[in-house]
């Protein structure tokens, strides 16, 4: 039987964080009620997240400083740690793909002791008094700005098992692609009705724990629409 290597993804806001950063930072920084409006757009399909992203951060005040004492407040799920870990051990890659800004997710991660794992977010830099963003991966994706899905195809290959860690909105690309999945919240629903076979999770131990119990069981399978979709999506490039 053929041996494959897993390849995990994982998303920032929601899944590592207790809470969306990202949200939070606009919501308090930017106009409350057009960052809501906003999202509520982007959500239904009226606006791709490059412009949610754009609009949230067209009303946005804030220096830097008062930014990274505001993302100072925000925990990460305490359990991670054990999964990046475990991760590490069985010499698993692991990289973090957000739909998010670097800034916070980089501080965040430093604050709590994580190094090494590579992040693939949208960047944004602090100039006069307000926040500007900037986009390093351009896709095809009208859903996304950084899209998830695109990141999955363009750092796997035939012979990598993908495992997907989230809980969101901007994830739904993404599980298109996975062969293991695991969620939560608005994305377990997702899973739920776009029959897409998931795992659900509350914490990062849950998600170790079964993890490491597929790579023990042998039975680290593709999961075959998943294989399917690649396939297209290599084939129309
Ligand atoms: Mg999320």
């Amino acid at each position: 039987m053929k041996s494959y290597k897993p390849k995990v993804f994982v998303d920032f806001d929601g899944t590592i964080t207790k809470q969306d950063v990202g949200n939070a930072f606009f919501r308090k920084f930017g106009n409350e009620a057009e960052s809501m409006k906003a999202v509520a757009q982007w959500k239904s399909g009226e606006i791709s997240g490059r412009d949610l992203l754009l609009t949230e951060a067209s009303t946005a005040e804030v220096t830097e400083s008062a930014a990274e004492k505001f993302v100072d407040g925000f925990e990460i799920d305490p359990t991670f740690r054990i999964f990046f870990d475990f991760c590490r051990e069985e010499g698993i890659e692991m990289s973090i793909l957000s739909d998010g800004l670097a800034f916070y997710i980089e501080r965040i991660l430093s604050s709590n002791g994580i190094a090494g794992v590579p992040v693939y977010s949208n960047s944004s830099h602090f100039k006069n008094g307000g926040i500007a963003i900037e986009f390093p991966y351009e896709s095809e994706c009208t859903k996304c700005a950084n899209c998830k899905g695109y990141q999955i195809l363009t750092q796997t290959g035939a012979d990598d098992i993908i495992v997907y860690v989230g809980n969101g909105f901007s994830d739904r690309c993404a599980v298109q692609y996975a062969d293991i999945v695991f969620a939560k919240d608005e994305l377990l629903k997702y899973c739920e009705e776009s029959n897409i076979t998931y795992f659900p999770f509350n914490t990062f131990e849950e998600v170790r724990a079964k993890f490491s119990k597929i790579l023990g069981s042998g039975k680290l399978r593709k999961r075959h629409r998943a294989e399917l979709k690649r396939r297209e999506a290599y084939l129309s490039e």
